[in-house]
């Protein structure tokens, strides 16, 4: 175990708070304060004053997340499940030898393949890359994919197309109190990201303006300056029409375009189809509407348009975020100070977790795993031969839907994500973890998705463990160990290493600290795309954080992207043309109304987590289904009834919330619960076909029964 480490504060620390870390929680990764665990009583949390992205501001996870810390559900010690079906306690040698002989026997009856790996956009930076090699070196399979692919990739496939790269956010935080307008597109930021909300009081403060487009009117429309009420799945027309408005009232910066871009002519054919009254059939929002907003747009100096999962969780994600770049590009605001495109990623390594070799398709740094060069500077750094190393494995939803005898993949080997709960057409997934030869979880908790395990790993939770995150903003920071975890719990760089010593190649894991991980990581993605090899531990003490790409260590790393030149290879951004088209669910005569997804601020994604902090589960114990009035009144709904909701593949029973924040055309549900409670019974696995992200926003649904009773008001 590293030794705790003490970082000079700027300013005195309040007494016993000596640590400066970061929340466990979403992307924003607010700095906190932490006191060093005595053995008494698990250490307080407080806001870092001089993180400069929270600026000592936390919600009300962060404030309670020092709850997770000596928590009596902790699991402190491995476990394998007894025939009977319960768990039993065993040691590391035994749990390692059973999981390791029964990868080896799968992987000689059924291929390499056979063995999956999940892992998660909320493990650091090193155990993402370690988790990576181990499925490409020590499992030798192809399929490794994480939960981050249901989270920012088709806002990062959008990025990487039209840019070069994808850095969600290509500039610092700070630069929202610099724009004139911002447009967020999909985000509820209030309730996913509350600090960030600082930010934009400031830029209006300083009389900026702020629009929001989103199907419900959230806590962060309702502080907008206008508020775009647009039918869900019609982002990418919105986007088309503000397009045609900027082309037919000059605001298109023509010089830019011609100078640093390439394809606006297509794009300009096609947005000219997008006249406003038809953009107000396809949205719902009415043309002076959105001919305000392409104003306020174009005559701004600085403007920019953060997007979020309302916009990306579609079958067509990818192409609504080329419509939002090609109309930032456009307007020539890329690149310049206070504007541009980026997204609000969600997870807390959402960025620096789809960066190292989790997904399927990548290695670390970004290097592509079908791309020679990329596979030949990889395999130098792990020891191995190129040829040796797997080609693409199946996306997330595709390797979950390949579990089990039909699909052939036999085991999989779960970490930090709990995939029972967060993923799409739970109805058919939850039966394919159950039908694995072996299913493996290592978390802090149990949780929906051990619930079918044969194996738990307990590994180090945020506080107790080194490494570094990268943040929405591509800020590379320091995660400090601060808490003492139980004397029976392994970091999961051990796991890691004691599996793949056990199958035959401990010899390319042995790490004794996670720096020492973290030194490899930037030799594999020197000269890559997302470089970190300028970056060190030293480096980022130093500076609070270093953004990257950072090549040498003389490097200050890269706060603002794009202020020259974009990163494909002729330095040009690239237009696509994108044209608007159903989801592939829309409602008809028999499933009638939209049914669409979010979050809650007392929770975080599947509620792994937050479900175990009292303060939270008080808060908001159950889902609750939002729905408008009139529509409430047709099917005689209450606040507190239980309505259940049909989609083509289940049924949900959630306690009604009649608001008239939400059209009348739509439902609305958080899906931080499993079970009999899980939206995502109802949303189907329809896939983006290049991010393949899946249509968690839009699914059709009826309302099929009504019970006069009250809500339950405690979680099962
Ligand atoms: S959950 Fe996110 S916004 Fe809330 S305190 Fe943690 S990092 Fe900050």
């Amino acid at each position: 175990m590293t030794t705790l480490a003490r970082i000079p504060l700027k300013a005195a620390a309040p007494p016993g708070l000596e640590v400066r870390t970061h929340c466990p929680y979403c992307a924003f990764q607010c700095g906190i304060l932490m006191g060093e665990d005595r053995g008494t009583e698990y250490p307080r949390v407080s806001g870092d004053p001089h993180f400069p992205v929270n600026n000592g501001q936390l919600c009300i996870k962060g404030w309670t997340a020092d709850a997770l810390l000596q928590h009596p559900q902790r699991v402190t010690g491995p476990q394998l499940r007894d025939e009977d079906g319960s768990w039993r306690e065993v040691g590391w040698d035994e749990a390692l030898d059973f999981i390791a002989g029964k990868m080896i026997a799968i992987r000689e009856k059924y291929g390499r393949d056979a063995n999956g790996v999940f892992g998660s956009g909320a493990l650091t930076n090193e155990k993402a890359y370690l988790l990576g090699k181990f499925a490409r070196v020590a499992l030798g399979t192809a399929n490794i994919d994480y939960n981050g692919r249901y989270c920012m990739s088709s806002a990062a496939a959008g990025q990487n197309r039209a840019f070069g790269v994808d850095r969600g956010m290509p500039f610092p935080v700070a630069d929202i109190e610099g724009a004139e307008v911002v447009l967020l597109v999909g985000s509820n930021a209030a309730d996913t990201l509350p600090p960030i909300m600082q930010w934009f009081d400031r830029q209006r403060k300083a009389g900026g303006r702020m629009i929001v487009a989103d199907p419900r009117r959230t806590p962060t429309a309702r502080v907008s300056d206008l508020f775009l009420q647009l039918t869900p799945g019609t982002d990418l027309a919105l986007a088309n029409g503000l397009l045609y408005v900027a082309i037919e009232e000059k605001f298109v910066d023509e010089a830019y375009v011609a100078e640093r871009t390439n394809g606006f002519d297509a794009v300009r054919r096609i947005a000219l189809q997008y006249h406003p009254a038809y953009v107000e059939r396809l949205t719902g929002v009415p043309e002076g509407q959105l001919r305000q907003a392409a104003r306020w747009l174009g005559k701004a100096r600085t403007a920019m348009v953060l997007s979020s999962r309302g916009t990306e969780q579609h079958s067509k994600g990818v192409d609504s975020v080329h419509a939002w770049i090609n109309l930032m590009l456009a307007l020539g605001r890329v690149g310049k100070p206070n504007s541009g495109f980026g997204t609000l990623t969600g997870q807390g390594n959402g960025q620096g977790g789809r960066e190292h070799g989790q997904k399927a398709d990548q290695l670390p740094g970004y290097r592509l795993i079908e791309v020679d060069a990329d596979r030949e500077h990889v395999a130098k750094v792990w020891g191995v031969d190129p040829a040796s190393l797997p080609r693409k494995g199946k996306s997330a939803y595709e390797l979950l839907d390949a579990l089990g005898p039909k699909g052939g993949i036999r085991s999989l080997f779960v970490m930090g994500s709990n995939v029972a709960v967060a993923s799409p057409q739970l109805t058919t997934i939850v039966p394919k973890l159950v039908s694995l030869d072996l299913l493996v979880v290592c978390d802090a908790f149990h949780n929906e998705t051990s619930a079918h395990a044969h194996a738990f790993l307990p590994v180090y939770q945020w506080a107790e463990e080194e490494g570094t995150m990268t943040n929405f903003e591509g800020r590379v920071i320091r995660r400090r160990y601060v808490s003492r975890p139980p004397k029976r719990v392994r970091s999961d760089i051990d796991v890691l290493a004691g599996l793949a010593d056990r199958l035959g190649c401990g010899d390319k894991f042995e790490f004794s600290t996670a720096e020492a991980v973290f030194d490899e990581l930037r030799k594999a993605t020197a000269g890559a795309t997302a470089d970190y090899s300028g970056i060190t531990y030293e480096k980022i003490e130093k500076n609070g954080g270093v953004f990257w790409p950072c090549p040498d260590e003389s490097h200050p790393g890269t706060p603002r992207m794009f202020a020259e030149r974009f990163h494909h290879a002729d330095g040009r951004a690239k237009f696509f043309p994108v044209e608007h088209r159903p989801a592939v669910e829309q409602p008809d005569e028999e499933y009638p109304l939209f049914f669409t997804t979010g979050r809650y601020k007392e929770h975080y994604n599947s509620g792994a987590q937050t479900r175990l902090v009292e303060k939270l589960r008080k808060a908001k114990p159950l889902p609750r289904l939002e729905l408008h009035p009139r529509l409430a009144q047709r099917h005689s709904v209450v606040t507190g009834n239980r309505v259940t909701v049909e989609s083509r593949r289940g049924q949900v029973v959630f306690a009604a919330e009649v608001t008239a924040d939400i059209r009348a055309d739509t439902l609305f549900a958080p899906f931080h619960w499993g079970g009999r409670d899980a939206a995502n019974r109802l949303i189907g696995g329809f896939l983006d076909p290049i991010s393949r992200m899946p249509e968690f926003k839009l699914t059709a649904v009826r309302i099929v029964a009504v019970r006069p009773v009250a809500a339950r008001e405690e979680p099962r």
